[in-house]
């Protein structure tokens, strides 16, 4: 059985009952990173939401494939230059040693902020022959023409044709009719300027290349979505992720290859997260106002007052709703300190409380059981991760209160305790995936101290004072750390 979920579709601008084109099976494609600098926390932000909403499809019972990319080739900056290309020359290195670089980032950032895999995470140069295919479609279908060796998209005609155009990003017509969101170097080859690049003619420096029955070039950064969620999930699949900045033009133009190529719209529902801010102002590197999560984790910016784990950032995150922006300033950070620790210390001291339970069920179950069932169907409610870990900290009271006797424990039946203890595991370890990293942290810090104690102790040693390194050996014993000297060097662990 599969739970009943509303989710807010971007292209109908509300909240739907979710129907899946097969019962129980869900696909799902977000659009990855562009790898050619270090993912950014404002990205962090938007892949952790999605790996909440994986997680949870997946907890309410549906078999998902969830495909997110790697965009890898064909992402134009504002002078027409590919991105990987200037990547690649600004460092010296061959392109895809620059998205191997950068690819390996990505995903030691995500383990880091405990993530799962995507189900398929497929690259764009190893899709050339599926985005070609696709263009031969769409020009097949006359919705393209070719310039130069390059191939653009026929927006005109494609409107006139009575296609949506425009409907996701809530554009009308005639703004997109006068509007150049196409960032190339030959503006004048396109016949109008909403017209959009499927593929581009390679100058003579352009690094990244391959041959097309129309020219040796590369092809446009909106192609790699449509030809890869398409081969992975169909000509129509159920949902479509991104960042709200992708509404337009990337999403816009991939309904319009979809529909250009075989006329159906690609995807069901589509959801976009909102941005990440730095005290109230868009993130921006040219103004300074913006943190790596490198710097977030160390402390190290003139932005905040000292370090916070990968799992307090994560706690932050869940903070807002994956549509309403997030707003990171320190104040915020230690606040999230703060809730974070107290969630963990609950749900670790789950184990420890061995009470009396009541054998036959209570009136107080009830409550214990709305407030579980709550917390899940905020989950159902469009993914409302705010209102769900609010009922969460509404069972943490109740498990607070149950340990210091505020509540006796025969008010509660030991089924519903056991009910209350595997969900609150379930939730907080497998859904929102906040992994314990309060115990890491505080172990990396007692490594180095011990590291200091035993170098002190050994030296005590070496001066044979026999009677300090045995007096250091057992206070650390007292202290709960087992000291042992051994033929290869001194030992320790927690008792
Ligand atoms: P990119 O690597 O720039 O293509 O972005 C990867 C993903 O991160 C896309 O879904 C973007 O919409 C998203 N993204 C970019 N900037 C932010 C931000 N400041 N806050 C949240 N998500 C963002
Ligand atoms: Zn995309």
């Amino acid at each position: 059985m599969t739970r009943q979920l509303k989710l807010f579709n971007s292209l109908k601008r509300e909240k739907e009952e979710f129907i899946p084109i097969q019962e129980g099976k869900i696909g799902m494609y977000v659009c990855g990173p562009t790898v050619y600098s270090d993912v950014h926390l404002g990205n962090c932000r938007t892949f952790v939401s999605f790996d909440i909403i994986y997680r949870y499809l997946v907890y309410a019972g549906y078999k998902v494939r969830y495909v997110r990319n790697i965009t890898d080739v064909g992402h134009l900056l504002d002078d027409g230059e590919d991105r990987m290309s200037r990547g690649a020359r600004l460092d010296q290195l061959e392109p895809m040693e620059v998205a191997q670089r950068y690819t390996v980032g990505f995903h030691d950032m995500m383990r880091t902020f405990n993530t799962k895999a995507p189900s398929i995470e497929p690259r764009a140069t190893g899709h050339i022959i599926e985005q070609i295919k696709m263009v031969e479609d769409i020009l097949a279908r006359g919705y393209a023409y070719v310039k130069e060796g390059s191939v653009y998209f026929n927006t005109p005609k494609f409107i006139a044709d009575g296609y949506p155009y425009g409907e996701l990003s809530g554009r009308v017509i005639d703004e997109l009719l006068n509007e150049s969101r196409d960032n190339l170097k030959n503006q004048d080859e396109k016949n109008h300027p909403s017209d959009f690049a499927l593929w581009i003619k390679a100058s003579e420096e352009h690094l990244m290349r391959w041959s097309s029955p129309w020219s040796v070039g590369f092809p446009g950064w909106h192609l790699e979505c449509s030809a890869m969620s398409t081969k992975y999930l169909g000509e129509t699949f159920d949902i479509h992720g991104g960042g709200n900045d992708l509404k337009f033009p990337h999403h816009e133009n991939e309904i319009a290859q979809s529909m250009g190529s075989c006329s159906k719209a690609p995807a069901n529902y589509w959801l976009h997260t909102n941005m990440l801010l730095l005290n109230g102002k868009k993130m921006s590197k040219s103004e300074g106002n913006t943190i790596s999560p490198a710097e977030l984790f160390s402390g190290n910016s003139k932005h905040i007052t000292k370090g916070y784990s990968p799992m307090t950032v994560k706690f932050f995150f869940l903070q807002a709703h994956y549509r309403s922006p997030l707003d990171i300033t320190d104040e915020a950070l230690q606040a999230a300190e703060k809730g974070y620790k107290r969630l963990i210390e609950a749900i670790k001291a789950l184990d420890s409380i061995t009470l009396a339970f009541s054998l036959s069920p209570t009136i107080k179950d009830k409550e214990i059981l709305n407030i579980i069932e709550e917390s899940i169907s905020h989950m159902d409610d469009d993914f409302n991760v705010p209102n769900s870990l609010a009922s969460v900290f509404e069972l943490i009271s109740i498990v607070n209160s149950l340990k210091d006797g505020h509540i006796a424990a025969t008010d509660v039946s030991i089924d519903c305790w056991n009910n209350m203890k595997s969900h609150l595991t379930d939730i907080v370890y497998s859904v929102f995936a906040l992994n314990n990293d309060l115990e890491a942290e505080s172990s990396k810090s007692l490594d180095g101290l011990m590291k200091l104690i035993l170098e002190l102790r050994a030296d005590v040693r070496d001066r044979k004072d026999w009677l300090t390194a045995d007096k250091i050996r057992d206070s650390l014993k007292d202290a709960g750390v087992q000291v042992k000297d051994g033929k290869d060097g001194t030992t320790w662990s927690l008792i």
